[in-house]
């Protein structure tokens, strides 16, 4: 069976693991702005993007999971919406992850030129970006998956299915759906991550409500395990001796 997390891809954490995640990811602050790949910072840390169709929810999600109000307004100022943004996360002397919101997608009035852009710089990063350790990609749970969705998720396929990228599913605005469409939204996602899993992939999908602040914990936990225990891609794990030092 390939390594997919079925839906709400719930850390057995506990209490305390719960509090830990929330403070580190309260911790995100504004590091730096690019709107190229080559003119991000090098960086080791493990970097978590944030991906999604414009009006996904994403900033309201980065916000929530930060607790706070301002995070992610970086990236809805005009000018930088084109932008990647980057947040430190983790300790201010020592901090441990990245946290990449990338730009919105989907606008129907954006021009050609910006839509070839976006591509590229999509593309780029999530193909290139050396210390990319996890995708978050937010999908509007009442309408699931479309086309824009389908190829960014392409774009990083090939990464996510050699286990060098996780990847976590986050279906935004659950609030607007019963239990039965919830349910049926987790389904279709399924459906469609089922497509690109490998028996390396680390996938997850985890219903989210911004306004009800539902699965807020969870995923703060899903995204400090992966920066706690970053990714080992298939290959460097086969070909890795039994006496090679850790990290
Ligand atoms: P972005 O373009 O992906 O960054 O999306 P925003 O975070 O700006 O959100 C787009 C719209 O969806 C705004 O009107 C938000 O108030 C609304 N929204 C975001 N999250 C939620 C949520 O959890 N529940 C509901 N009902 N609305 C939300």
């Amino acid at each position: 069976m390939p390594a997919m997390t079925s839906h709400a891809t719930a850390p057995q954490g506990g209490a305390q693991a719960t509090r830990t995640a929330l403070a580190w990811a309260h911790t995100a602050r504004f590091l730096t702005t690019a709107s190229q790949l080559d003119q991000l910072p090098g960086n080791d840390l493990p970097e978590i993007a944030f991906v999604g169709r414009s009006n996904a929810g994403k900033s309201t999600a980065i916000n929530t999971l930060a607790q706070q109000r301002q995070l992610a307004f970086a990236s809805k100022t005009p000018g930088r919406t084109q932008h990647i943004n980057l947040f430190e996360v983790g300790p201010k002397d020592a901090p441990d992850a990245i946290w990449a919101d990338l730009p919105g997608y989907g606008y129907a009035a954006v021009e050609r030129a910006a839509k070839l852009r976006w591509q590229k710089v999509m593309a780029d990063y999530l193909a290139l970006r050396r210390n990319l350790s996890g995708v978050v990609q937010m999908v509007d749970s009442r309408h699931g998956f479309t086309a824009l969705d389908r190829q960014l998720l392409e774009w990083v396929a090939p990464r996510v299915g050699n286990g060098e990228v996780r990847l976590l599913v986050v279906l935004t605005k659950a609030d607007k759906l019963n239990r039965k469409e919830a349910a049926a939204s987790l389904r279709a996602a399924q459906e469609v991550l089922a497509e690109i899993a490998t028996d390396h992939a680390d996938v997850g999908i985890a219903l989210f409500s911004a306004l009800k602040r539902q699965g807020v914990e969870d995923v703060a936990e899903v995204l400090q395990g992966w920066c706690v225990a970053p990714p080992v891609p298939a290959a460097a794990a086969e070909a890795a001796l039994p006496d090679q030092p850790a990290g």
